[in-house]
């Protein structure tokens, strides 16, 4: 029979308006994916082939590959391989009907979405996206079948086709793409690079452009970690993201059950902010890559996280926001979340040090995490570091209360400027009392949700209240009473009122333990909280620092004892001097001088330094 007179043309059934138009108009901004699309199948079809070589003994000993190559002259991109082949029947069935009609499914799924971008970035469209590309598609294929007859299709874009007996050589399959006018850009080697590395990179069957691999078919995630080092976590890394620094650990996820997942999760260099809203993991799905930008995928508070997942049972064809349903993705998110606690809780339990050093680094996450998430927060709540003016350096909030014992139980004094709480801290170092540093943005929301899960501790800033242990009463009572039957903390308490005239500002005296403290504002821990949450709101204008402040004045102190002395030898110049001067320092701490009070600091500074010789040979 003549070949000519085998020549079938037929048309695709169509349910579809016309659906060729759809597929090049709608579909055209991500149009590079018709290239993942086929050489899927091509890889697909070196699978089946290679299942079969095993499972029936084909006793096939070929190099498998699909290869890509372009033909500049005739404007043709061929996707090759030698996989398992179809026969005229095969195509009838697969490319006629089946791959038709799920193509089909997907435009008018796609027609309908919210989003159409997001639905071609995950799967779909197959076979048939080559026509966002090519005004003719031709395969030439021949199955693996023996003595099976090569078979010839063609289609150009219509629902006509042809197909007719065709010399094929090779088994396996070509699909050659008559680029259109608009498509030229794949005939070029570079263009076509960038395609593959981006969604062919980790295929598990070699890909040739030009003959040159492109990919890397064993990736990472797809081996056994036993068989793996650190410098190969580093190096896939590196590959991954060429530009950030190196990860600070990683971990291999290797899940069968309750459900199929692979991957490798970094943990990069945070620092103390990241973004939420983006995911850096990239989703692959039996080593295709699907996106890198699925941040339904994780937890929110694991989002700055970096590195592979590969799962193969998602139902990628959905919607994003239908993904987030999808209670595989819960699992998902459940079970990273619980790997990386995990890890977590093992580098604090193996080398506090190593841990100590790392800390600054994700400290924000940790935090972050714990309270965004129960089970997270339950697993790290122990690891959690604090950095301490105690010895060591650091210490878990545990231990801290263990040392604190009956001192000042369930209460933990803490520090968050360690310059303007200078003053403070020498107090309390002086007492031995430990003092926690919580000076990074997420700690005040951190300590009200430490003592909103922790019941039984209280955090209490160091300048918001004078803790008793740091209080001596013993000179307090050996003070002399005067004629007028005012004891001398009474008359330094109304000498100070009555200087400063401070409507706002409460005036007390006791004697602490430091000689060479003056005085302290002290700003109720509550009260002070309130305040810091208006300021936040009104944008740092409307409170005004000191309301609602006490000025502790030290009358066990050199100047408190040096007003008395004054006021008793009837100075009262110098003592309200003195006391302007206390009150100024201990402000200093909270706020900033305006020009004029900076101005009215130094002129007093300077008279006192006048002063010192003489006043203090008089004193004597
Ligand atoms: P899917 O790959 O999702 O099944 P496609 O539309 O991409 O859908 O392909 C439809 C069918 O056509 C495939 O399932 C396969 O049977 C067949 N096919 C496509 N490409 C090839 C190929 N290169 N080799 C052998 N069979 C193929």
């Amino acid at each position: 029979m003549a070949e000519q007179e085998r020549v079938e043309q037929g048309s695709i059934s169509i349910h579809t308006e016309n659906i060729f138009p759809i597929i090049k108009k709608w579909l055209y901004s991500e149009h590079d994916i018709f290239l993942r699309e086929l050489v899927s199948n091509a890889v697909d079809a070196i699978s089946k082939l290679k299942h079969l070589n095993a499972v029936e003994g084909l006793g096939l000993a070929d190099e498998f590959a699909v290869d890509v190559r372009v033909d500049e002259g005739a404007g043709t991109l061929t996707i090759s391989d030698n996989g398992i082949g179809m026969t005229a029947d095969e195509i009838r069935r697969y490319i006629n009907q089946i791959a038709f009609s799920s193509a089909e499914e997907f435009v008018s799924r796609f027609k309908d979405a919210d989003d159409p971008a997001e639905l071609i970035g995950h799967f779909g469209l197959g076979f048939y996206s080559a026509f966002m590309v090519a005004d003719r598609v031709e395969i030439r294929s021949r199955s693996y079948l023996e003595d099976a007859e090569g078979a010839h299709w063609s289609c150009d874009g219509t629902t006509s086709y042809e197909l007719r007996p065709f010399p094929k050589s090779e088994r396996g399959t070509d699909v050659v793409l008559h680029l259109n006018g608009e498509s030229k850009e794949f005939l070029k080697a570079d263009r076509l690079r960038q395609v593959l590395k981006r969604y062919c990179n980790f295929l598990p069957v070699p890909i040739r452009l030009a003959g040159e691999q492109v990919n890397d078919c064993e990736p990472l995630w797809s081996r056994t970690p036993g068989d793996l080092k650190d410098e190969d976590y580093l190096e896939f890394y590196r590959k991954l993201y060429p530009l950030s620094e190196d990860p600070l650990f990683w971990i291999h996820l290797n899940v069968d059950f309750p459900f199929n997942l692979k991957g490798i999760i970094y943990f990069p260099r945070i620092g103390h902010e990241f973004d939420v809203t983006k995911s850096h993991i990239k989703l692959f799905c039996n080593q295709v890559f699907v996106t890198d930008n699925c941040p339904e995928l994780l937890p929110e508070f694991l989002r700055p996280l970096q590195g592979c997942i590969d799962a193969p049972d998602l139902p990628l064809n959905v919607s994003r926001s239908y993904l987030q349903q999808e209670p595989q993705v819960r699992k998902i998110q459940e079970v990273v979340s619980g790997r990386i606690a995990g890890k977590i809780a093992d580098l604090a339990r193996k080398d506090r040090d190593a841990f100590a050093g790392i800390w600054e680094n994700i400290h924000t996450f940790i935090k972050y995490g714990m309270m965004q998430d129960d089970k997270f927060c339950d697993r790290l709540m122990d690891h959690v570091l604090y950095r301490t003016t105690g010895e060591g350096g650091w210490t878990t909030l545990t231990e801290y209360l263990d040392r604190a014992g009956e001192k000042h139980a369930g209460k933990v004094f803490y520090a968050n400027d360690e310059v303007a709480q200078a003053q403070c801290l020498r107090l309390f170092r002086g007492q031995g009392i430990e003092v926690l540093i919580l000076d990074t943005l997420i700690d005040s929301h951190f300590v009200q949700f430490l003592e909103m899960k922790r019941g039984e501790v209280k955090f209490v800033r160091v300048d918001a209240e004078i803790d008793q242990a740091l209080v001596d009463s013993s000179s307090e009572n050996e003070l002399v009473t005067s004629p007028d039957g005012k004891s001398d903390k009474e008359r330094l308490a109304d000498f100070v009122t009555r200087t400063l005239e401070q409507e706002k500002v409460k005036v007390r005296v006791d004697y602490l333990r430091d000689e060479q403290l003056p005085g302290l504002l002290v700003v109720d821990e509550r009260m002070r909280r309130i305040q810091d949450m208006s300021r936040m709101i009104s944008g740092g204008k409307d409170v005004h620092a000191l309301d609602q402040a006490t000025f502790v004045v030290n009358g066990a102190s050199n100047a408190g004892r040096r007003v008395m002395d004054l006021l008793r030898a009837g100075n009262t110049e110098t003592a309200e001097l003195l006391v302007r001067h206390m009150f100024d320092l201990a402000c200093m701490a909270h706020q900033e001088f305006d020009g004029a009070r900076m101005e009215a600091f130094l002129e007093r500074s300077s008279r006192l330094l006048g002063l010192v010789g003489v006043e203090g040979d008089q004193g004597r």
